[in-house]
């Protein structure tokens, strides 16, 4: 398969907004998925289409590479599951210590049907935004599962996957810095406006890092990021 086209896998949020322009600046070509997996943040879905014509209308050579966005229903998962992101219930820790945000298999699931549509699209670079520094230690985040799967996937399909995951040591404020770097001023405002990563789905509180309901876990992170990233800069 072609080294040079990329399929990231892209929710609508920041982090995977900001690998989406990581690609894009490394990859020939780049084409997008996206999950429903009956979150009740779904509104995250509905910024998705938003930030690629954002994206596409401040960089023109980034619209010279981006292809198709793919959308694929992983409904399932919110049956199979009973999780604060698929039910509507108080986020709070279980029993074993992980959040009940926690959606088991979720990252699994979604490598595994990025790389069968890779693998019908031509593409062998597989790109997502798990990170094991910030994600109150989902198993799913880290690089050794993620690494071991890139693995199990090319034997598995007998093609050569790379799983890339640029966002896995880096903190949140490090996110910032990075999409500054990327896009600079012009792509950090396409994150605040037009990116969504509130468990919540919350679009109506606008904050200085963008839109959520400013308590729940991913905006706490989001916020305190972006705290942190302006506070360097000065
Ligand atoms: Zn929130």
């Amino acid at each position: 398969m072609p080294e040079d086209k990329a399929l990231v896998l892209f929710s609508g949020g920041q982090d995977s907004t900001v690998c989406l322009a990581w690609a894009l600046t490394r990859y020939a070509n780049v084409e997008t998925v996206g999950f429903d997996y009956g979150q009740s943040h779904v509104v995250e879905l509905e910024c998705r289409a938003k930030v690629r014509d954002q994206m596409a209308d401040a960089f023109p050579e980034w619209k010279a590479k981006l292809g198709p966005d793919h959308m694929l229903s992983l409904r399932e998962l919110s049956v199979i599951s009973e999780t604060a992101l698929t039910r509507d219930v108080a986020i709070e820790m279980d029993e074993s210590g992980l959040p009940n945000t926690f959606v088991p298999g979720r990252n699994l699931l979604f490598f595994v049907y990025a790389a069968a549509l890779g693998y019908r699209r031509g593409a062998s670079t597989l790109v997502g935004g798990m990170c094991e520094t910030d994600y109150s230690g989902y198993p799913d985040c880290r690089n050794d599962t993620i690494q071991t799967l890139a693995q199990s996937v090319s034997l598995g399909m007998a093609r050569n996957f790379a799983f890339e995951t640029p966002l896995m040591y880096i903190d949140k404020a490090a996110t910032w810095a990075m999409a500054e770097e990327l896009g600079g001023a012009r792509f950090v405002d396409i994150i605040v406006e037009d990116t969504h990563s509130c468990y919540r789905g919350d679009r109506t509180h606008r904050h200085d890092w963008g839109y959520g309901c400013g308590t729940c876990p991913a905006c706490e992170l989001r916020a305190k990021g972006y705290a942190a990233w302006r506070a360097a800069k000065v």
